[in-house]
């Protein structure tokens, strides 16, 4: 079944090359609005499919433990699920959307793969209470379907009312999918708090890229990026510096949420003024959320429409583990984030963003005579190097070398 698949996609990609062109994919998350009967059947959907999945790896494990086999998908759907449905014990499984079912199988197969690759630990049951109250469908005949700019039509559930779009992007992409030019391939319904959404897996086919040959790079649109807290990003371009700072509504809203928060801690739990506030906290942390990715996508857009190569530092969290509250920081700056979005979007340009290794200290290194100041402390916004005299400003410096580093990678400078 994973072969099939994957072949599949190999032999669809090679015929698109052949005509100039090429898959590309993406997300796009909506806010529903579905109605009580709607929301039921959703939690209904949600308990079925974990279900399935949780018979499903049952039976797979024990058929292998009784004779060493693998219970394939395919035969799984057909000699189990099918009768399944059909007998009086489980028979509510008709209810629900029949490829939420297959998705919830197919996600038991997807485990196994990546547990025999080494990518994941033994597949593991689902608990009704530590799950994502989540489950996936596919798009088949036409029975996901962007209905207007206000609802979606989704398998079993029917016309679902959708959050009116504000962002340039989801407009776009929404009017594209009606016309046609972009394809729904998946959509995963999911509840957070008391609010639902569904997330839709897209693919658009656009003419084909060849990646950028480093011998042809303009060094003027090579640049490097230091993240930072305070300064959200800073951009080095060999002349000139940008100091990328996080717009105002968001530190705001950050600087709000701080204050709701010790409100909270200040209430008495499990009281009604606490679930009040504790329910303004979610749908607050819920607006951050998106306000930050919205920032990201512009300005991801904007550095990779004017670059050609982006140096960057690898994001490490996982070594920063031990110190949580900054691990935590880190996080809900959302730098992950952004370099998730600026990496797919110089890829389909065919340009290229470059991973410095996380031990490289761009900080601690003079950019102008290279001296590593190892014993410097990172609290000091500005500071002069011993050695050449030179006045900097951290985080102009630590772009400067990200960048440096980057062009020599690359081998087009050599760093004395
Ligand atoms: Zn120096």
């Amino acid at each position: 079944m994973f072969m099939a698949k994957r072949m599949a996609v190999k032999e669809k990609n090679r015929l698109l090359a052949d005509q100039g062109k090429q898959v590309k994919n993406y997300g796009l998350v909506l806010r529903l609005y579905p109605n009580d009967e709607q929301a039921e059947l959703i939690n209904k959907t949600v308990g079925c499919s974990r279900l399935v999945y949780n018979m499903y790896l049952a039976d797979r494990k024990e058929d292998y433990e009784e004779h060493g086999s693998s219970l394939s998908v395919a035969k799984y759907k057909k000699e189990v699920l099918v009768p399944l449905k059909s007998s009086e014990e489980y028979g509510f499984l008709k209810e629900v959307d029949k490829f939420a079912l297959e998705v919830a199988c197919e996600n038991v197969d997807d485990a196994y793969n990546r547990f025999f690759k080494g990518q994941n630990s033994f597949p593991q049951f689902r608990s009704k209470r530590k799950a994502k109250k989540t489950y996936t469908t596919k798009m088949t005949n036409n029975n996901i379907k962007v209905i207007g700019c206000s609802s979606i039509k989704l398998p079993k559930l029917g016309k679902v009312g959708l959050a009116k779009q504000k962002t340039k992007r989801n407009k776009y992409i929404l009017k594209k999918i009606r016309e046609g030019r972009i394809r729904i391939l998946k959509a995963t319904i999911s509840q957070k708090g008391a609010h639902y959404y569904v997330s839709l897996t897209l693919e658009e086919i656009v003419d084909k890229v060849e990646p950028l040959d480093i011998s042809q790079v303009d060094i003027s649109k090579v640049i490097g990026i230091d993240l930072g807290l305070k300064t959200f990003a800073t951009v080095n371009d060999g002349t000139e510096t940008e100091f990328v700072k996080k717009v105002k509504y968001i530190t705001e809203s950050e600087e709000k949420l701080a204050k709701l928060q010790r409100k909270l801690s200040r209430k008495q739990v499990d009281s009604q003024n606490f679930k009040k506030a504790r329910n303004k906290i979610a749908s607050l942390q819920e607006h951050i959320a998106n306000q930050r990715k919205d920032f990201a996508h512009k300005l991801s857009s904007r550095i990779a429409n004017e670059n050609q190569v982006v140096v960057m530092e690898s994001l490490n969290i996982k070594g920063m583990g031990r110190n949580r509250r900054l691990a935590k920081a880190i996080s809900d700056a959302g730098w992950h984030q952004f370099q998730g979005f600026l990496k797919y979007k110089l890829e389909w340009q065919g340009k290229h963003l470059i991973k410095l290794a996380p031990w490289y200290a761009s900080s601690k290194i003079c950019s102008n005579c290279q001296e590593k100041h190892i014993a410097l402390s990172l609290n000091h916004r500005e500071w002069v190097c011993s050695k050449c005299g030179t006045a900097h400003e951290r985080d102009e410096n630590a772009a400067i070398n990200i960048r440096n580093q980057g062009l020599e990678t690359l081998g087009l400078i050599s760093i004395a």
